[in-house]
């Protein structure tokens, strides 16, 4: 086993240069950093990175982790960063001959956000869960992408994750007493590039502190206490099963607890007789039998996707950003049915197709304003490009009609 990872370790820094060779900066492609907010560091600052020894307490925090989530041997170090102002996780750029899975962390950054030592050993914990989480699931293996959906399912993915590890960790704490811990260290308030926002991050932590309280409680148990918050468990027909924090907060999975499918969110449904629904906002993860196949950010109502400002993302890397209704796109919003190609739409939509009226912006510089039928430019329109007019009419069925008649 160890031969196949000291093979698989040395493929990956030959293929793949984790350090630049020709810069003084380290190239940041197989990293994240914990905060959402790219830091450039250089080669000085990370060959100046200090080895944590086992016995601090930090090592001893990383020993833990790798326990609770059961890769006791895993052969990843911490490196202490000086003036770092970072936490990341990558292969170790000090020593070209033996490359160590290793987290990156600036511990000064982070302590001096919280007073109590409780409070700091909490936020170095979920950084190194997080970070280490990475290094589980492959991602410090992947090649680059630019694919907005690999980004984030990465790092929600590491977030529920890391939630896990919390709750196994700090077995008298609800997820509500280290909640603002976790919020104090994310700092990107909206989605970027690499990381879904603040409150969505926050959701994903906490999706898998609840997933690790199903998965430890008996089916037959209804109801736990955690210090501040009281859960209650149900099942549903389907064979889902659902928690719910303090009236407040739910989230619900598959039965096998280790499917990526989950639901969370908020709820306002205070005493629930039955089994609670998201009312608010959450997030919605989707599984096909090819793997994850969308996550869903935005507003729910009745559990169904309802509402403005909603952002989908699908691992065909199309996406849309808009008005739900009733589970379904309806209204206006923004699609790029493929993010490698840069085309994207933005009006109208109707059950999810392109419908009413909507402009459609192609990659070759060429725009058509119009109506729209399933998907396909239908009615009156215009195509143009460099503000001339290519064709100015009818179309059916995405043909424009040359003798100019608009049949409906
Ligand atoms: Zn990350």
């Amino acid at each position: 086993m160890q031969k196949i990872i000291i093979l698989i370790l040395l493929t990956f820094l030959i293929t793949t240069n984790v350090i630049s060779q020709d810069s003084n900066y380290v190239n940041h492609d197989k990293v994240c950093f914990i905060d959402g907010n790219n830091i450039n560091l250089t080669l000085r600052q990370i060959n100046a990175s200090v080895l944590v020894d086992n016995n601090s307490s930090i090592g001893k925090s990383i020993l833990n982790i790798k326990k609770i989530l059961r890769f006791p041997d895993n052969p990843c170090d911490v490196r202490i960063l000086s003036n770092g102002n970072t936490a990341y996780a990558c292969f170790d750029g000090v020593n070209d001959e033996n490359p160590r899975p290793t987290i990156f962390l600036d511990k000064n950054y982070y302590q001096s956000m919280f007073y109590n030592i409780e409070d700091k050993n909490i936020a170095i914990a979920w950084i190194l869960a997080h970070e280490f989480a990475h290094h589980l699931l492959f991602h410090t293996f992947k090649e680059k992408s630019d694919n907005i959906f690999e980004h984030y399912k990465q790092e929600m993915m590491a977030d529920k994750l890391s939630g896990k590890a919390l709750a196994n960790l700090y077995p008298n704490k609800s997820f509500n007493d280290i909640e603002n811990i976790i919020r104090s260290i994310i700092t990107n308030n909206s989605h970027s590039k690499t990381h879904p926002s603040k409150e969505y991050r926050v959701l994903s932590v906490k999706a898998g502190f609840l997933n690790a309280i199903l998965e430890t409680v008996p089916d037959n148990v209804k109801e736990i206490q955690r210090n501040s918050s009281v859960f209650k468990l149900y099942s549903d027909s389907e064979g889902k099963r659902v928690i719910c924090e303090n009236g407040k907060f739910i989230f619900k999975t598959q039965n096998d607890g280790n499917s990526p499918y989950f639901e969370c969110g908020y709820t306002n449904q205070t005493q629930p007789s039955s089994l609670p629904k998201l009312e608010g906002w959450g997030i919605e993860y989707s599984i096909s039998e090819r793997g994850i196949s969308s996550i869903f950010f935005g507003g729910f109502k009745e559990g169904l996707r309802s509402g403005e400002n909603c952002y989908k993302l699908w691992s065909d890397s199309s996406s849309y950003q808009g008005r739900y209704s009733e589970g379904y796109i309806n209204g206006e919003g923004k699609s790029i049915p493929n993010w490698s190609k840069k085309d994207y739409y933005i009006g109208n939509h109707n059950s999810g197709a392109l419908e009413g009226y909507g402009s459609f912006y192609y990659s070759n510089g060429e725009i058509y304003k119009g109506w729209w039928k399933q998907n396909k430019k239908h009615g009156k329109g215009i195509l143009y490009k460099e503000n001339q007019i290519l064709l100015n009419g009818c179309w059916k069925e995405d043909v424009f009609q040359n003798n100019g008649e608009c049949s409906d």
